[in-house]
């Protein structure tokens, strides 16, 4: 039985905040804003990862209104995702992620993204794919005011 999932996630870009990307800091001027780290990559994975097992989303198992996810690291909530994925008796299958950005450049950082990825989900990186695309300079990402990501996961039963 396999089951499949899609997540989006958009954050706005501030100074004076760390860039964390798949659980990855990675150096930049500036920073994600949210009410957890911001992770934009690690959101979306959460919401993929929820929406294949039909658990609605990330914003209803950790509420951005409960002070216990404030500044919240992402890597922590989605390893409590994926326990909720395998206690229903899946595994990954594979992921493939698309980080959309102006800047910084994320190639560099794709291979330690990936790994990271992979270890929180329990699975080879050959099972993780991110890719990244600027937009051209067009819309939010193209002006630098934030980072958007997209994911598509398949799952499989044990
Ligand atoms: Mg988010």
């Amino acid at each position: 039985m396999i089951r499949i999932g899609q997540g989006f996630d958009v954050h706005k870009f501030e100074e004076g905040r760390p860039l964390i990307i798949g659980g990855v800091t990675i150096p930049h001027d500036k920073g994600l804003v949210g009410h957890s780290d911001a992770d934009v990559l690690l959101h979306t994975i959460t919401d993929a990862a929820l929406g294949a097992i039909g658990e609605g989303d990330i914003g209803r198992h950790f509420p951005d209104t409960d002070d216990a996810y404030k500044d919240a690291d992402s890597a922590v909530l989605l390893e409590e995702i994926w326990k909720i994925v395998e206690a229903r008796g899946y595994k990954l299958g594979n992921i493939d992620c698309t980080i959309m950005t102006e800047r910084p450049k994320m190639a560099p950082h794709i291979g330690a993204i990936q790994e990271k990825v992979a270890s929180l989900l329990k699975a080879d990186v050959s099972q993780v794919n991110v890719k990244a695309t600027t937009t051209e300079k067009l819309g939010f990402t193209g002006r630098e005011e934030g980072m958007a990501a997209m994911a598509v996961i398949l799952l499989q039963k044990n």
